[in-house]
């Protein structure tokens, strides 16, 4: 059965006095029955993990050259030197804000096996594609073109984060995740054999309320969080849902 999985996303907020959070979530997850990871800034990388015992840490991108002239950029092995064992890649924000399409999410996947490093692999649909009826097919593409073909159960993850879900408080119904995560299984069973079993994980607005409800959920292995990750009264009750 895939691993399951909790991960939280800080995106672009906390500082060295958030790293409290980590305290306490080690202190109260220890026993978790799943993994735990956090995707902290850059910046925050490696005095988390220096700090978390028992938490993964993972980076929220990476660049697909292992070093080189990138003024501003992070190599996964950096990030993996850094202390991180994961890497969130393809993330919708980043497609967005820095015009990444499947090909370079696919190529920044490559460098993070190399290095060492597990991937999780954003793909999700605009609410347009969702009116048009197009999600099925934008996930397929986005499966097909980002996920490369050197991933594994061992180094990948696959998030599936409906973009209109995204800090909106709004989620898919259940019977919609169940049907993307259903057609991801499929397609990845379908590329890497029967016994691939990649963990999927669901993300956008999973709060402690609604987390319960989506792990129960057919096919959904885990979440990747934004907001409520960020405090550990939040992401502990999730942590424990799962
Ligand atoms: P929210 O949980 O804040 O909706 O963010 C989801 C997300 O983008 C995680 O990567």
């Amino acid at each position: 059965a895939p691993r399951k999985l909790a991960a939280g996303n800080w995106k672009m907020n906390g500082d060295l006095a958030a790293l409290e959070q980590i305290d306490i979530l080690a202190r109260d997850h220890a026993a978790a029955n799943c993994d735990v990871l956090i995707c902290p800034p850059a910046l925050l990388v490696h005095p988390m993990a220096e700090r978390a015992t028992g938490i993964a840490v993972g980076g929220q991108d990476c660049h697909h050259a292992a070093s080189g002239a990138h003024t501003g950029d992070i190599s996964a092995e950096q990030l993996r030197d850094a202390g991180a064992s994961h890497v969130i890649i393809g993330h919708s924000e980043r497609r967005t804000d820095h015009g990444e399409t499947d090909e370079m999410v696919a190529a920044k996947a490559v460098a993070a096996h190399q290095a060492g490093l597990t991937t999780i692999i954003c793909v999700g649909e605009t609410e347009a594609q969702r009116d048009a009826g197009e999600t099925l097919d934008v996930i397929a593409s986005q499966l097909a073109g980002s996920v490369p073909d050197c991933a594994s159960a061992k180094n990948t993850v696959v998030a599936y984060e409906p973009i209109w879900a995204i800090g909106t408080g709004r989620t898919p119904t259940t019977d919609q995740i169940a049907e993307v995560h259903a057609l991801m299984r499929r397609l990845m069973a379908e590329r890497f054999g029967d016994g691939a079993d990649l963990s999927l994980l669901y993300g956008g607005s999973v709060k402690p309320g609604n987390a319960a409800e989506i792990f129960a959920i057919a096919d959904v292995d885990g979440a990747l969080v934004g907001g409520a990750s960020l405090k550990a009264s939040d992401f502990g009750p999730i942590v424990s849902a799962l």
